[in-house]
């Protein structure tokens, strides 16, 4: 948005790189790394650029965004829905992405559960009234396990040309290090957190006194959640309004869980026919081996050759059907993961892969292809 566009150009001289929006982001991105938080929220989102980056974090499971400006989360919303290949492939963990139009400075339920708040340059934007509120609606109220705040560290200032009073009109004011660390301080005792202060943006050599151009605490809740401790004295009213919400593809929903297994089941069928059809013309001609499946020397068909030692696996052929054993299926790795039982193989086929009639093998019928070749 136009605060970092305006914070690049005023820092042209002392050059960031990567630009100090980005370190922030990737500031949080590692602190998700670290601690694999799975429900994290984004207050101040703006134009939802730090959500969109956390998204490909496979440990979140519920992302939400709050501003109390609801046209700049609009704005690129979008880009926070699914792509194909999100539904082509659907991920093991759920996602579900929720961005709420209201003010930090107000209590609302939908902000509670969560185990990581990042509040990035969000309170120099806050007036004095709502900045008073701010510390009991996110460290009473939502009380994560840990809270992230960044913002503008008015000790550097001197450094950025340009820079009257503040970096950006907007911001209500800027604190420089000992202010924010007495806040901080202050907050973390009066909540029952530790903070830990640290920042993004190096000054010059021989500067180091100013400290980082952007100053960031991070706090850690000291005591543990428990339901007593979110309930019940909570409030219930709802006062943000939900702008967007999307829940993406999963593969812990049954009807994409269910697409996936019959492509796999019959993607490892044909394979496996295709070895051992590929055997079958080989050995031709030798009636002890004609209908034994015989791996190769790759490794896909060693595999193979270790599972079909039990009888009961190895592919058969009956006319002009051949059958792949749903076990022999089974045993394969990338298979059995997601199905997690063989019964829950059968009855996810079940109906939508042609079986032979005691239900126990994939069958095709190789009748045209016989034609072809
Ligand atoms: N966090 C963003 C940028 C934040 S700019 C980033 O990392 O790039 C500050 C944002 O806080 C703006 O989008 C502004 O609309 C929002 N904001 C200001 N006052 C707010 C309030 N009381 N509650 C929620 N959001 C607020």
């Amino acid at each position: 948005m136009d605060k970092n566009f305006q914070e690049e150009e005023l820092t042209q001289i002392i050059k960031f790189t990567p630009p100090l929006h980005k370190q922030r982001h990737q500031f949080v991105k590692d602190l998700v790394e670290k601690f694999k938080p799975k429900k994290v929220a984004d207050l101040g989102c703006a134009d939802c650029s730090l959500l969109r980056m956390l998204k490909f974090c496979s440990y979140i499971e519920v992302l939400a965004g709050l501003d109390i400006c609801a046209s700049v989360m609009k704005e690129k919303m979008h880009t926070l829905s699914p792509l194909p290949v999100d539904y082509l492939q659907p991920s093991e963990r759920t996602l579900t992405i929720t961005l709420h139009h209201g003010s930090v400075a107000h209590k609302d339920p939908c902000m509670l559960g969560f185990d990581l708040v990042t509040c990035i340059e969000l309170i120099e934007h806050l007036e004095e009234s709502e900045l008073k509120k701010f510390p009991e609606v996110v460290f009473g109220f939502m009380a994560p396990k840990i809270v992230v705040i960044s913002t503008p560290n008015s000790d550097f200032n001197p450094l950025l040309p340009g820079v009257m009073l503040y970096r950006h009109p907007d911001h209500k004011f800027e604190w420089n290090q000992a202010q924010f660390q007495s806040w901080a301080l202050e907050t973390a005792r009066c909540y029952d957190y530790s903070v830990e202060f640290t920042g993004v943006g190096y000054p010059p050599t021989g500067m180091e006194k100013v400290g980082f151009c952007t100053q960031i605490g991070v706090f850690v809740r000291k005591y543990p959640q428990t339901d007593e401790s979110v309930q019940p004295e909570k409030p219930n009213e709802a006062v943000y309004k939900t702008v967007f919400k999307i829940v993406y593809p999963s593969l812990k929903d049954e009807k994409y869980l269910q697409n996936a297994v019959i492509s796999e089941v019959i993607f490892t069928a044909q394979i496996i026919k295709h070895r051992f059809m590929s055997k079958q013309e080989e050995h031709g001609d030798d009636p002890e081996r004609k209908f034994k499946f015989q791996p190769s020397t790759d490794c896909f068909s060693d595999y193979l050759g270790k599972l079909v030692v039990d009888k009961n696996m190895e592919p058969f052929v009956r006319g002009n059907e051949v059958y792949i054993p749903l076990a022999t299926i089974f045993s394969f790795p990338k298979v059995s993961r997601l199905c997690g039982t063989f019964e829950k193989l059968c009855k996810l086929i079940a109906g939508k892969v042609t079986l032979s009639s005691d239900g126990s093998a994939v069958m095709f019928n190789i009748e045209h292809e016989n034609e072809e070749n």
